[in-house]
């Protein structure tokens, strides 16, 4: 048996519907910068939103990995089974003060502060930091951040370089609904998982700055990052279980890693696409160059549907 190492990466998917060729490149991308490592890959189902999540898609995201023949290790952490220690990190946050009440919606920001509408993702004034601006009955919970430049090197993307204050204003990591947010969640349980590479799409590198945030806050250790190109649908947004990007079938499974690999852009030879999944894994794992992966993808939009 090979001599396992110390790195802990992981694949963390959301179960709010079937998995599709984004989430594959992801799992894939985490799973064979692992793997030739000699590492440990985990799998952790992030269901802390009922509200957007799909009933049984859980059992089918687990079952979708299996057929497609990724072995995961330890057992799979719902991140449902850890809402006492998110509210505890809440509790400690408040107790410092870095955290505090907000009373302001999305509405109320944009009328306020007069971003644009068509702005996904506003960045919040700070307007309750001093106590919450006006009375209701929930309030969401805000964690403080600096007005200073902060950097960290992504090993795919490079240098990334952002002012939290200025660029994203204090997040939310209590939901008005109760809820926790994501960057609450993921930034505690990626330390306490001892992950020590993320390796996931890079859609997601504008939250990593947030949940280094709450890592640093809660004195927790920051992992390493590594963020993969984003696969466009034909409309030219990313794809996603939202936008009802077509689910990957087990029956397609070697050409699927075939066309993961090349999108990753690694150089199998084209005959694995006709073997067996097996011989295209072995192949994968002696022959993982992260150098190789693309900050953006390469190939032309939809072509892993031909
Ligand atoms: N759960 C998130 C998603 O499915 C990804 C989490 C992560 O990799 O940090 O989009």
């Amino acid at each position: 048996m090979s001599q396992q190492s110390s790195y802990r990466g992981r694949f963390a998917p959301s179960p709010t519907g079937p998995l599709h060729f984004g989430s594959l490149i992801a799992a894939m991308g985490s799973y064979l910068q692992a793997k030739q490592q000699q590492g440990v890959w985990l799998l952790r189902i992030d269901d802390i939103d009922p509200p957007r999540e799909q009933k049984g898609a859980a059992t089918g995201i687990l079952k979708t990995l299996e057929g497609f023949g990724f072995e995961w290790d330890e057992d799979v952490l719902y991140q449902s089974n850890r809402l006492n220690r998110y509210l505890d990190a809440v509790n400690d946050l408040m107790r410092q003060k870095q955290a505090y009440l907000c009373s302001c919606s999305r509405k109320s920001i944009l009328k306020d502060s007069g971003q644009s509408k068509q702005q996904r993702e506003l960045v919040y004034p700070g307007y309750c930091r001093n106590g919450p601006i006006s009375n209701r009955h929930d309030y969401s919970i805000r964690l403080r951040c600096e007005n200073k430049l902060i950097s960290f090197h992504d090993k795919i993307q490079g240098k990334q370089s952002i002012n939290l204050e200025k660029d994203v204003g204090d997040f939310i990591i209590q939901r008005r609904d109760q809820y926790f947010s994501y960057q609450l969640a993921t930034g505690i349980d990626d330390a306490e998982q001892n992950i020590t590479e993320v390796v996931r799409g890079a859609d997601l590198l504008k939250c990593t700055p947030c949940q280094r945030h709450v890592q640093k806050m809660l004195c927790l250790a920051n992992p390493e990052y590594c963020h993969l190109p984003i696969v466009l649908g034909h409309n030219k947004q990313k794809l996603s279980k939202q936008n009802h990007a077509a689910a990957i079938l087990e029956k397609n499974a070697t050409s699927l890693l075939f066309k993961a690999l090349k999108f990753l852009g690694q150089m199998p030879p084209i005959e694995l696409m006709y073997g067996k999944k097996e011989d295209l894994w072995k192949w994968a794992k002696s022959n993982w160059h992260i150098d190789l992966v693309p900050k953006q993808p390469k190939l032309k939009i939809d072509w892993y549907n031909e």
